[in-house]
């Protein structure tokens, strides 16, 4: 059979291709290209390389990939060439800009990127690749994996602290969080989300609950504003007294666990709850049909012990808790949000 022009598979000929353009990613944000071009605008190909202190034949390829990809612009100055970011480099991949998603970029490079590398035997053993990849098991992704040394720890915050500034605003303005004074951001890392809610909601005060050895290098990630309304207390989810608040936000914690586990940490945050209270989850909804986004699904082959799940299955795992659902906001940004309030038991029986 031959191919005819209408039936080149273009969808499957850019995913072949995928992996080499996220690498191109990474690898310009790793050699810091961005950083380079942010701070010295046009700049020809050996200066670049000069700066970065790479090869000028491989900092030629990279560059030249990079601008096929939309990443940089090449334009001709006199006898010569320069190179430039484009507008959404600037605001994006430049490491220092507010809504920079170098730290994840990074994240992926170093811990994705060789999990996936061994996606074969996850699909066919079932399990996370991480002794495989970097040698060591885990049982805990976060206490075995990302917070053993304090480089890798530093370079997962500092993750969670890019996806969180860029999502934030959408997260934290969803709903009509005006009837809640105090809320307890769960797993809430560097407080980059927390500082998001309390500059929408002026009469919000946030108490980020996280992991010791998270919340001890907290000052790595303050904001350039201070805010007094954010606070951090120090403790593990599963095991301890949780801060007494009127709101609770869960931010992509849930998939991270199984439905075993969640139950521990749910019934604990039933109990804290008075009717009234109101909970917010924030993560990736799949579809009820577990087709859309892909995002999510492709994420889910890390093989964590967690799940990804949609709304239903979201509000049938709390519904179990007595929250009920009050709303659902697809934001359009990298996480959407649904609001659950705890129900009086009372009212329940009526
Ligand atoms: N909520 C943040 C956000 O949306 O940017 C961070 C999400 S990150 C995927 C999960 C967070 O849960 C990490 O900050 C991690 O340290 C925290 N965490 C994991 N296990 C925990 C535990 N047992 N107790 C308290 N925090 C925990």
């Amino acid at each position: 059979a031959t191919c005819s022009r209408q039936d080149v598979p273009h969808s499957i000929i850019s995913l072949l291709d995928g992996f080499k353009a996220s690498k191109t990613l990474f690898t310009a944000s790793k050699l810091k290209v961005f950083d380079v071009l942010n701070s010295s605008e046009n700049l020809t190909l050996e200066e670049v390389a000069g700066q970065i202190n790479a090869s000028v034949l491989g900092t030629e390829r990279l560059l030249e990939a990079a601008v096929s990809l939309g990443l940089l612009e090449r334009v001709k100055q006199r006898d010569t060439s320069v190179y430039r970011n484009t507008e959404q480099a600037s605001r994006f991949l430049v490491s220092d800009s507010p809504m920079s998603l170098h730290g994840y970029i990074l994240h992926c490079n170093d811990m994705v990127w060789p999990l996936f590398s061994h996606l074969e035997n996850a699909v066919l053993e079932g399990t996370s690749q991480h002794e495989r990849a970097f040698g060591k098991k885990n049982e805990d992704v976060f206490q075995d994996a990302y917070y053993s040394k304090d480089e890798v720890k530093i370079r997962f915050m500092d993750a969670m602290h890019s996806i969180a500034r860029v999502t934030g605003n959408d997260v934290a303005t969803a709903f009509d969080l005006s009837p809640y004074k105090t809320a307890c951001d769960i797993g809430g890392c560097t407080g980059a989300m927390a500082y998001e809610f309390t500059k929408a909601h002026p009469g919000l005060s946030v108490i980020v609950f996280d992991l010791p050895q998270v919340i001890e290098m907290r000052r790595h990630f303050k904001p350039k504003e201070d805010d007094d309304r954010v606070s951090f207390v120090a403790g593990d989810f599963f095991k301890d007294d949780l801060p007494k608040a009127d709101l609770y936000i869960l931010a992509r914690i849930l998939h991270d666990w199984s439905d075993k586990k969640l139950h521990v940490l749910l019934s604990k945050l039933s109990k804290m709850c008075t009717p009234g209270c109101g909970l917010l989850v924030s993560e990736i909804f799949l579809d009820d049909e577990r087709k859309r986004p892909s995002r999510a699904l492709l994420q889910a082959l890390s093989m964590t012990e967690g799940k990804q799940r949609s709304t239903t299955e979201y509000s049938d795992l709390l519904e179990k808790h007595g929250f009920t659902l009050k709303h659902i906001k697809h934001t359009d940004n990298l996480l959407d949000a649904m609001l659950f309030v705890k129900e009086d038991p009372n009212d329940k029986r009526t």
